[in-house]
């Protein structure tokens, strides 16, 4: 967790101009609840990056290809892109005024390596640049565990990482998950758990990796994986 603190400290002028303008925009899209400097800083900000401490996100190579999806206001995919300017990130919402804003954001930083794409995944992950070719996925608070892993999957390549950020209710979320990880051609390799600064909470990040291709019939039609869960 130091190491993400750090590295959020490192880069404290974008992440500045990051907090303005999301509280600024915050007046009239619904972006976040939290809106107080510190507690940004430390639950969205430091909480995006401590995937840092992961040896499945230090061995990623230069160049790499990262996708967030269901990003919102840009947790945790932005901040990201903020502390590793090597790493190509594209950052993927159904929710066109939060895509806006981070088009705005991400021009006000100046931000090279981020692309903003508009829709939903079971649509992007069919599409060809997109289906199978990240070496990561990273995820917050979008859905359950196996909802959310037939979501972000099929965005990568065989080798690849999922990773998704849970609270410390995840225990009841791994036996599904599991199993969806694995009608999709991965598996559960490693749970992270981790305490957030200034005691703002636990977190814990699930580590799936792509064994083999996704099959084509997932994800399924925009809608089915939450109504009907996988497992
Ligand atoms: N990841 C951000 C965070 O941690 O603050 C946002 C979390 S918000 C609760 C969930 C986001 O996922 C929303 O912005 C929503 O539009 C997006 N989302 C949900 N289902 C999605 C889907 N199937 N495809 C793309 N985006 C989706």
């Amino acid at each position: 967790m130091r190491e993400a603190e750090a590295l959020v400290a490192a880069h404290a002028g974008p992440f500045s101009v990051y907090y303005e303008t999301l509280v600024a925009w915050n007046e009239r899209v619904n972006l976040t609840a939290i809106t107080d400097r510190d507690e940004v800083f430390v639950k969205h900000f430091v909480d995006s990056v401590t995937v840092a401490g992961l040896d499945e996100w230090r061995s990623l190579p230069r160049g790499a290809r990262v996708v967030d999806v269901g990003t919102g206001a840009g947790f945790p995919g932005l901040p990201l892109a903020i502390c590793f300017p090597d790493l190509k990130f594209v950052l993927l919402d159904a929710l066109q005024k939060r895509v806006r804003f981070l088009q705005e954001v991400t021009q006000r930083l100046g931000l090279r390596n981020v692309e903003v794409v508009h829709g939903r995944a079971e649509d992007l992950a069919r599409q060809e640049g997109l289906r199978g070719r990240f070496d990561a996925s990273v995820s917050r608070a979008v859905a359950h565990l196996a909802v959310l892993l037939e979501l972000t999957m099929p965005f990568i390549r065989p080798g690849g990482v999922t990773i998704a950020w849970k609270g410390p209710g995840v225990v009841d979320e791994l036996a599904s998950g599991e199993r969806a990880a694995h009608l999709m051609g991965g598996a559960v390799r490693a749970v992270m758990d981790l305490e957030l600064p200034g005691g703002a909470g636990r977190r814990s990040l699930v580590v799936v990796e792509q064994r083999s291709q996704v099959p084509a019939r997932y994800p399924r039609k925009a809608g089915t994986p939450q109504r009907h869960p996988l497992a």
